[in-house]
């Protein structure tokens, strides 16, 4: 809404071409009529002048003579749902907003109204600019450079370990883990379920044979009774994995004290996939920093961005040397191209890096300002039959994405209505992830539910991601919302 409307007021006695000037002065083709006591009287478009013109035939009258009209107006308490639903029926783009005197204080346009609402956008702060611009100036536009040592060293130390080596992707972060772990053909890998497949494509790279493991109901991540179950079978097979996998979703943390004594148990190394946990904390610890190596994303909807890119962290130096080596196509220091092992060419490019030194500086008020989108959701929502995503105790998360489940025993709601009706208003949600092992790409993969039942099908069927991105505005945090009561209003 649009709260700045004195350049929209004119008043009775003003000159038709006065107003024509405020019309064209405030850009929206729009003005709004008061009378003397500052009461709102109409709308007046540049089609009423165009009409008052041609009957009056003089430019030298006052736009008193416009008369009367039922201008559509609404009050100050009007949700953006009901000021949609009046723009349609009228066919206007204009809503004055009138408080309990009659008094004009606001305008609504339907640009804004509109506007389409993304489930999480990038939100640039102020100074990614001038990193990048010195990228340019240095002419350090190729790969590594002063921004990409910066960066690393910058992530290293917020997320309080050792070392961090900047990558082109997450999904290349987890890769290289993988490959430093010394995964290869027919090696044993467990995974989270319930992720993105990214978490899990890494393995078929390398040849390796995925077992899924199910969510807990407390953090949604993975499941320490169902891993300890696996691990036993494994064990009795003599297939003990060379990695445990585990994915931070939605911007939490896993239970590591659990994971990670289960794990130790077998001497199995943990990669902690923390694409969407930047931020987040574990009993203080920040996340990505617990298992052996830590993977990081900075793609476009996560929440920093780089516009694309990763990082790969660990306390073990020597691991995070072996990275940069691997990244960079495995040359060996020598003054002609030698090597030994097959590389990559994972590298972040040093603009990018620039965009991360800024973004990384506004991490800390990104994680409130999604907090807040979440506690908004929550307090607005409460009456619904819908559960949020629970924070154990030990938890930090960011709410990376507000997440809930529909509970199907009190309503007949489901996930695919509520994406389907948002998305006809112009609002993007979407389904939580489908199981690892439900995928057709790993039919035939051995799974470890939770318990007799499997918590992550559970989470796939009833689960629904609303949109969450930092720099939503409080209109359209009230249009989710006024939207997602609709559809339980039916
Ligand atoms: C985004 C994401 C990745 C992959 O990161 P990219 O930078 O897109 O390659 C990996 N795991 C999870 C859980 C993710 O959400």
């Amino acid at each position: 809404m649009i709260t700045d409307i004195e350049k929209f007021i004119v008043h009775p006695d003003d000159q038709v071409s006065d107003v024509l000037d405020c019309i064209n002065a405030s850009a929206e083709g729009i003005a709004i009529l008061v009378d003397s006591e500052g009461h709102f009287v109409r709308t007046v478009t540049d089609g009423d002048i165009r009409r008052l013109l041609l009957r009056e035939r003089s430019l030298d009258i006052t736009i008193s003579s416009l008369g009367t009209s039922d201008s559509v107006t609404c009050q100050v308490d009007a949700t953006v749902q009901q000021v949609l639903e009046i723009m349609d029926q009228y066919q206007i783009d204009h809503v004055p907003v009138l408080d309990k005197e009659l008094h004009p204080v606001g305008l609504h346009v339907r640009r804004e109204v509109d506007r389409v609402i993304f489930l999480s956008t990038p939100h640039i702060g102020d100074i990614e600019h001038e990193f990048v611009m010195e990228a340019f100036a240095d002419n350090w536009i190729a790969p590594l450079g002063p921004n990409v040592d910066a960066f690393e060293r910058e992530l290293a130390d917020y997320v309080g370990v050792a070392d961090a080596a900047a990558t082109n992707s997450g999904t290349a972060a987890l890769h290289l883990a993988l490959v430093l772990l010394g995964v290869s053909t027919g090696d044993t890998v467990f995974c989270s379920s319930f992720t993105f497949i990214a978490t899990a494509n890494p393995i078929i790279y390398q040849g390796g044979r995925p077992v899924f493991i199910d969510s807990e109901p407390e953090s949604w991540n993975m499941s320490p009774v169902a891993l300890e179950r696996a691990l036993h079978a494994a064990d009795r097979e003599g297939k003990i994995p060379k990695a445990v996998i585990v994915a931070n979703i939605y911007g939490q943390s896993a239970d590591y004290d659990r994971i990670l004594a289960i794990c130790n148990e077998w001497s199995i190394p943990v990669i902690e996939d923390a694409a969407e946990s930047l931020g987040a904390t574990y009993k203080g610890k920040k996340s990505g920093s617990l298992g052996t190596i830590g993977a990081f994303s900075f793609n476009g909807n996560k929440i920093i961005t780089t516009s694309g890119g990763g990082m790969i962290v660990s306390n073990n130096e020597k691991l995070v040397q072996r990275a940069r080596f691997l990244s960079t196509q495995a040359s060996e220091p020598k003054p002609y191209y030698e090597h030994h092992v097959a590389g990559y060419n994972y590298r972040m490019s040093n603009v990018l890096a620039g965009i991360g030194r800024g973004q990384l500086r506004v991490l800390d008020s990104r994680v409130d300002s999604r907090r807040k989108i979440f506690d908004t959701y929550r307090r607005d929502l409460s009456d619904l039959p819908i559960k949020w995503m629970p924070e154990p105790e030990s938890c930090y998360s960011t709410r990376w994405l507000s997440v809930f489940t529909t509970e199907s025993e009190s309503t007949d709601v489901t996930p695919e209505n509520i994406i389907k009706f948002l998305q006809r208003n112009n609002i993007e949600a979407r389904r939580t992830w489908l199981p690892m092992h439900r995928q057709p790409l790993f039919k035939g993969c051995e799974y470890y539910s939770h318990d007799d039942r499997s918590i992550s099908d559970s989470l796939f069927e009833h689960g629904v991601c609303l949109p969450s991105g930092s720099n939503m505005t409080a209109d359209q945090l009230d249009r989710v919302i006024e939207s997602v009561k609709a559809i339980f209003d039916k």
